[in-house]
């Protein structure tokens, strides 16, 4: 019944990915102590009006803007003139210089194809030795934490006007988010958990696009235009009497807040286990007040946290599945459903190899067999991936 009303919602709404709603923000505020290396923003927009509506595992996308600054550097560096319009795509629609560079293009990421493109307007010897067949690796290297910016310092002087260089340009991608809050527990809300991307390549500071705008520069009672993504792979199981195991570090506690919140809806006999980590407790426990209220409240049955930088050993999430292996493997053998959400380069790996580990002990079966094992519980949807 219930899903067939969010569907009627959904067909109901006007907004999508082409057409996304102007979301008002409602608080944003940041999870992390003072003290704390990380910067991850709790952010709350309100969809009231559009129609929109989501369930746990969703994700939201975001288009984002460029930072003013980096515009103006770009601007700057080649004497553009800011009266200037450009054709952005094919069709021949036309945007004010300094809108296409700030809403419309990608100027922080370069591609082959924009380095191959550009060759053709310098004389930079260069670039063109570069953008050669046999220099494959020393392009991709280039590339590396490179942006436009760069490029354009690099390889100068350009036999090119601004239109010749925008058209280099890609459109900007959306970034999506998994959703934090449920639709049920805040109607007309969408909550998120973002990390504020920040590192320094090659000399100068770089910013991510979506996660710095958000921390940088967006006011409670500004907008942020917003569509949501369905995820058909990363769902609650359809009964609440179910088991869930949830592994969710850093910005990958996010979909499980989500979760939490829906089974406090919803009550049901399932029970739920959270395994969280972070850097430190003090700075970097992520809605420690929530979670400890809804393990009192006996809709998180158990909560168990992983703070790499704590002690001299570094304890990480797997640590933690590894050291209630026992457990963990009579709740899966029990029906529980297992979900990760986070880092996909390190963490869901490691993850998904201490499950091989779990049910290879517990189960007292062959690695074989245990990976055997595990592939049906990804079959039967009982192992779920949201990691990025
Ligand atoms: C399904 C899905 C769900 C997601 N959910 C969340 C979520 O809940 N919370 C969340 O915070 N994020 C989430 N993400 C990630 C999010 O979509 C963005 O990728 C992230 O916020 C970075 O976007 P940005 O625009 O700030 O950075 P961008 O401008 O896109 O820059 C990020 C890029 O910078 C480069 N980079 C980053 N660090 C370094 C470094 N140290 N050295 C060199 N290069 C580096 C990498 O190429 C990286 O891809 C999710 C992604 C997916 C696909």
């Amino acid at each position: 019944m219930q899903n067939t009303e969010l569907k009627e919602d959904k067909n109901m709404t006007p907004y999508s990915r082409t057409n996304p709603f102007q979301a008002k923000v409602l608080k944003n505020i940041n999870l992390n102590e003072e003290g704390s290396t990380k910067e991850t923003r709790h952010i709350e927009l309100s969809l009231k009006d559009s129609g929109l509506s989501y369930v746990p595992g969703d994700c939201l996308g975001i288009l984002p803007e460029n930072d003013p600054e980096l515009v103006r550097e770009l601007v700057d560096e080649m004497n553009w003139n800011l009266d200037e319009t450009v054709i952005i795509n094919k069709q021949g629609d036309t945007l004010p210089l300094m809108e296409a560079l700030t809403t419309h293009f990608e100027i922080t990421l370069l591609t082959k194809k924009v380095l191959q493109q550009a060759a053709e307007l310098t004389d930079h010897t260069e670039l063109k030795e570069l953008v050669k067949l046999e220099n494959a690796n020393q392009l991709k290297e280039y590339i590396e934490g490179r942006d436009l910016l760069d490029m354009l310092r690099d390889f100068g002087p350009w036999n090119a006007n601004t239109q010749d260089i925008v058209s280099l340009l890609r459109k900007m991608p959306p970034r999506l988010y998994s959703i934090a809050s449920s639709f049920r527990a805040n109607p007309d809300e969408v909550h998120l958990t973002i990390g504020a991307v920040r590192y320094t390549a090659h000399n100068r500071v770089r910013k991510g696009v979506c996660s710095v705008q958000c921390s940088e520069r967006l006011d409670v009672g500004d907008t942020i235009p917003v569509f949501i993504q369905q995820n058909k792979h990363f769902n609650l199981p359809e009964s609440t009497d179910i088991d869930i195991i949830m592994v969710g570090p850093g910005t990958g506690i996010a979909p499980f807040r989500s979760f939490i919140q829906e089974r406090a809806v919803d009550g049901g006999d399932g029970r739920a286990w959270l395994f969280f980590g972070d850097q430190r407790s003090t700075t970097d426990f992520l809605y420690k007040n929530e979670l400890e209220k809804y393990q009192q409240d006996g809709v998180l049955t158990k909560l168990d946290t992983a703070f790499s930088r704590d002690t001299d050993q570094k304890v990480y999430v797997q640590h933690k599945m590894l050291e209630n292996s026992k457990e963990l493997f009579a709740w899966l053998e029990k029906g529980a459903y297992f979900y990760v959400c986070g880092d996909k380069q390190y963490m869901a790996k490691d993850v998904h190899n201490t499950l091989i580990d779990i049910i290879e002990k517990e189960g007292a079966m062959s690695r074989e067999d245990a990976e055997a094992h595990l592939n049906d519980l990804q079959k039967q949807k009982r192992y779920q991936r949201d990691v990025y």
